[in-house]
């Protein structure tokens, strides 16, 4: 298969409109076949109930090629399992899991010219998404919903290695107690854009949001969930309901246990602890992870161990070991790692 004539590693995390895309169409109480199309143009009501009352969910998840020269993608089961979680909060059809898998495939397969060949750093980002599409003007859940996954190919994201970054504890709220935070839904994007860009205005390059309800403990960023190192080597993640559950940091969990043999926790992390731990991290399908080295809080200062230079060696085990079960240089034991034929 001849790849497209792009070059690869200067590619950033754009759009690029690619030959394919999957469409299914739910209409009169049922999916229909779905199918690939070419038009990346999406015709609708201005009454659209997406447009309106943003009924609308997101995945993401990468294709890429490995060492042996596979085309692969990580865990697409869980970005099936997350989007039917997705759907059932938020009054939308749940898309057949299997389904799911099948049309990631096709999208993959017909677009096979886009994946970034081995060793360039860069992936063929994938899309999925679902939305209300009738008009709706009384508030309540549309009737048709359209199921699209599109593909872009994206960037290495840490051009010349990862640099730590700094983040600051943000005076906005990402997710109530009680309200969409679990879920991967546009609207929670939507009300972090302020946040984001009062953030990057002042000079910092993430929020970390804490718990709206006691604004005591630690919950995620924008787009990304927190790890912790102690200083005795153990992997501490945040346990709170209101927390979108990333697959990366699941399987960075999986990973420190099962293959570095670290001791593991996923509970409520207090503020007031962050200060103690040797290493902090953001994980996501984007980066994997993005090492932390400071932390802004209103006129206080956490600064990690690790420092501004380098991931901390924790972290870079981590990193190392996750990157390469999925670039196929270290064993696959779970089975995380769908050949696409
Ligand atoms: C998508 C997302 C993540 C990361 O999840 P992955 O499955 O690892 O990509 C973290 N937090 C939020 C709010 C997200 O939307």
């Amino acid at each position: 298969m001849d790849k497209k004539n792009i070059d690869w590693s200067s590619l950033g995390f754009g759009y690029i409109k690619t030959d394919k895309r999957y469409v299914s169409t739910f209409k009169n109480g049922a999916w229909d076949e779905g199918a690939l199309i070419d038009d990346d143009m999406i015709n609708m009501s201005e009454c659209a109930c997406v447009l309106q009352y943003a009924q609308t969910i997101f995945e993401g998840l990468k294709a890429y090629t490995t060492e042996k020269g596979d085309t692969v993608v990580f865990r697409p089961d869980l970005n099936a399992e997350r989007l039917a979680n997705s759907s059932r909060r938020m009054e939308m059809p749940v898309f057949p899991e299997d389904k799911f898998i099948e049309a990631v495939e096709q999208v993959v397969r017909a677009n096979k010219a886009y994946v970034p060949p081995y060793g360039t750093g860069a992936t063929l980002y994938l899309r999925p998404f679902m939305f209300g599409i009738n008009p709706v003007i009384g508030v309540k859940p549309a009737d048709e919903f359209q199921f699209r996954i599109f593909c872009t190919p994206v960037g290495p994201y840490f051009k010349g290695g990862a640099k730590p970054i700094t983040i600051k504890v943000s005076d906005f709220d990402r997710a109530a107690p009680h309200g969409t935070g679990f879920i991967k839904a546009g609207l929670n994007y939507a009300m972090s854009l302020h946040a984001i860009v009062t953030a990057h205005k002042e000079g910092f390059d993430e929020n970390m949001y804490l718990d709206a309800g006691t604004r005591t403990k630690v919950e995620e960023t924008g787009g990304a969930n927190f790890l912790f190192v102690t200083k005795d080597n153990k992997v501490v993640t945040p346990k709170s309901n209101s927390i979108l559950p990333s697959i990366t940091r699941r399987s960075l969990m999986i990973v420190a246990k099962e293959y570095l043999g670290l001791e593991v926790e996923e509970r409520e992390v207090y503020f007031d602890e962050v200060k103690d731990f040797a290493e902090c991290g953001l994980c996501g399908t984007a980066a994997v992870i993005s090492p932390v080295g400071k932390i802004y809080d209103h006129g206080n200062e956490i600064c990690f161990p690790s420092g501004m230079e380098e991931m901390g060696p924790i972290t870079k085990k981590l990193y190392d070991t996750l990157t390469g079960i999925q670039m196929g240089r270290i064993e696959d034991r779970f089975g995380w790692v769908r050949v696409i034929k």
